[in-house]
């Protein structure tokens, strides 16, 4: 039985020292390490960092659907007083889906292609709502018309692949509002999508958060993306957040060299004519055998003999804003030209 105390804060979801790990051929993942995070009612918190960083297994960690060879789940996931980790499986089952669901990266993986989407939209109503076949079908129609599907009774008649990836990323996003969720997270949902499309995606998404309320665990690895949906963004590599501020703070006051070198690495329309893109040197770390010390020491341009040797705590650098890294506030200062 996992220790449970109580909720410390009053945010809609609150994430205390979460560690995950797998068993591999390989040897033991540790794919989270130590993450707190909390998201509020309306707001949207941006998980970024490159693949492998430890984002979707938060994520799946929140929703309580950890792959089969998970080894370690410790730490504390609290939604409206309730520490998840410590649920059993029938209780969990009552959360995921309805309280907090779920947009996943690909939508024609994620419908079932035999069933057309109207009757998969209200069979996941009537997972969590005791109604017949008729209402459930009506509000699917009502929830694809919402999300702004065009003819949106017809189209529920449709099988995945009649859809367009937009059309079917937004019935994904109908049917992951089927129950009226406190919480959406949407991993990379704008991935598979070109750019105009993403573009109506993310306004989607905007939308929703403005006028349900919806609190949005955002997970992607495009800063562009970030800068246009979030509220605050926690910068997560080799399993660890190593930065998190406000979106404004963290574009435009960094403080960490991973999220420097994610900057330097992305195309931006405000940046100086002769600035260069630039990408981050070396690769992540296997995650089986992580670097001692910083994660990040052997590619980072500005490592030091403590790098080595031990890993930084997150510190507050600013209000609201915290960061791990030795750097002194001088040698930020010095080194982020960016
Ligand atoms: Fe670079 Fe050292 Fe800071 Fe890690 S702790 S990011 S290696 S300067």
């Amino acid at each position: 039985m996992r220790k449970t105390t109580t909720p410390k804060t009053d945010a809609l979801l609150d994430v205390r020292g979460l560690r995950v790990s797998f068993g591999t051929t390989q040897g033991l993942v540790r794919a989270v390490n130590d993450v707190s995070l909390t998201l509020n009612r309306g707001e949207v918190l941006v998980l970024i960092g490159e693949s492998g960083s430890g984002k979707s297994v938060t994520a799946l960690t929140v929703l309580g659907a950890m792959p089969s060879n998970t080894r370690q789940v410790a730490g504390e996931v609290w939604f409206q007083g309730q520490n998840l980790l410590s649920l059993s499986p029938t209780a969990m089952r009552h959360i995921r889906g309805n309280r907090i669901a779920m947009v996943p990266q690909d939508p024609m993986i994620a419908f079932d292609p035999v069933y057309p989407i109207g009757v998969q939209i209200a069979e996941a109503i009537r997972a969590h709502q005791p109604l017949s076949r008729r209402e459930a079908h009506k509000r699917a129609v009502a929830l694809l018309d919402q999300v702004g599907l065009p003819n949106a009774a017809r189209r529920a008649s449709h099988f995945p692949h009649q859809l367009s990836g937009g059309m079917a990323q937004r019935a994904l996003i109908a049917m992951a509002l089927a129950c009226g969720p406190d919480i959406l997270i949407a991993d990379e949902p704008t991935t598979a999508l070109d750019v105009t499309v993403q573009a109506q995606i993310l306004e989607l998404l905007m939308h929703l958060k403005e006028t349900m309320g919806l609190a949005v665990l955002f997970i992607t690895h495009d800063m562009g993306v970030a800068a246009q949906i979030a509220d605050r963004v926690a910068v997560m590599y080799a399993g660890r957040i190593v930065e998190q501020a406000d979106v404004d703070t963290l574009f435009y006051r960094p403080q960490h060299p991973y999220t420097w070198g994610l900057l330097q690495s992305t195309l931006r329309l405000d940046a100086p004519a002769d600035v260069e893109i630039q990408a981050i040197a070396g690769m992540p770390p296997n995650p089986v055998s992580l670097p001692p010390g910083c994660t990040f020491h052997p590619r980072c341009p500005f490592v030091k003999k403590i790098c080595h040797e031990a890993y930084p705590t997150l510190e507050v650098v600013a209000p609201n804003h915290i960061a791990a890294c030795h750097l002194s506030v001088q040698e930020r200062k010095e080194f982020n030209r960016g």
